[in-house]
């Protein structure tokens, strides 16, 4: 099969490798499209520790069984999927709730497994036995499907800031991501929602959602213009989904009485600590959080969401590339063209 192989930073090859073979109690899946996620072009970048190449990437899937394991129950070939990136270890408190994402084992699909960047991948048996593999309805594309996973990320990150009516949202990234984060809250009824960025012609991109604000920071300090459309009050929920620790920091400042933070993106290893003022959390009554991945639940709720129009993926997909243009289509991302780039392997 082909498939697009990461042999270390700024490496990426397009070869023929041999089929995966097909385990008792695995599954084989075509990879029919898989989304470029920031993770994938900070591992072509900069490597990762878990990653190992030679190693293919790719983790935002959406395919066809091809095979399925002579053990394996509930699965059958030609149906429809997308699959779960965390892959637990099934034993520990997390994997017993459903959360392999917080496994203390953690593994995933696209880094320590084979991932979506060739026409098939294997499912690991611990995969499909925590339920990873999710049959999509017939009204969701594979282009769609593959949003799934960012979506649920961006779900979690969602029900620790529990977003009410009226609610204004200040979101830091105006990729992808931020755009996902600002369509949600306007499903949950948010009220005002800005989005901040750096690239103009990325905020410019973001216009097609409905965001009541798109502010560069070239343009001026976003903390001044967030306190500025809210009366002074600040936001009632502020999202970082950028790996920039000034933004977080500014995330903090723009918080409101009883404001709730969530640091959604990591920062770079090399600089992971801020600064801020502790007494601001604790007079303002500010919550801080984090988010890390998705657990299962949230996976089948993005899917649900997805399949009702509650949600539509399809206009954050602006390109699309067959697996010989995956090198650049991360090139382009990192240039901040385009939102969300599809991989199509069996082009
Ligand atoms: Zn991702
Ligand atoms: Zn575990």
């Amino acid at each position: 099969m082909k498939a697009a192989v990461y042999w270390g930073p700024k490496r990426l090859e397009v070869q023929d490798i041999p089929d995966p073979q097909c385990g008792p109690d695995e599954v084989i899946v075509r990879v029919e499209a898989c989304s470029v996620c920031g993770t994938d072009i900070r591992i072509y970048n900069h490597g990762q520790n878990n990653v190992r190449p030679p190693q293919v990437i790719g983790h935002e899937i959406a395919g066809t069984i091809a095979e399925c394991g002579s053990n394996v129950r509930g699965y059958s070939r030609g149906q429809r999927v997308t699959v779960a990136t965390p892959v637990g270890c099934g034993q520990c408190r997390y994997c017993r709730r459903e959360m392999p994402n917080l496994c203390k084992d953690f593994k995933a699909l696209g880094y320590h497994f084979p991932g979506g960047y060739a026409q098939y991948m294997p499912i690991p048996a611990a995969a499909v036995q925590q339920g990873s593999i999710l049959l999509l309805p017939d009204s969701v594309t594979f282009e769609q499907a593959a949003l799934v996973e960012p979506l649920s990320c961006v779900i979690n990150g969602q029900e620790y800031v529990r977003i009410e009516k009226a609610d204004s949202v200040a979101i830091f990234g105006a990729g992808a991501i931020g755009c996902m984060h600002a369509v949600l809250a306007r499903a949950q009824g948010a009220g005002q929602i800005f989005l901040i960025g750096v690239s103009r012609e990325r905020l410019d991109l973001a216009r097609r959602f409905p965001i009541d604000a798109y502010w560069s920071i070239l343009d001026g300090d976003p903390v001044a213009r967030v306190l500025e459309a809210t009366e002074g009050y600040g936001a009632d929920v502020a999202i970082c989904c950028c790996s920039d620790p000034e933004a977080n920091r500014q995330a903090l400042q723009v918080a409101a009485k009883r404001g709730r933070v969530s640091f959604f993106a990591g920062l770079p290893k090399s600089r992971p600590t801020i600064e801020f003022d502790c007494n601001r959390l604790h007079y303002a009554e500010i919550s801080l959080f984090g988010a890390f991945a998705s657990n299962l639940r949230q996976y089948r709720e993005a899917l649900a969401a997805i399949a009702s129009g509650r949600v539509n993926p399809s206009p954050f997909i602006t390109d699309r590339f067959p697996l010989e243009g995956l090198e650049q289509a991360i090139r382009q991302s990192e240039t901040r063209k385009g939102l969300k780039m599809l991989s199509l392997p069996q082009l």
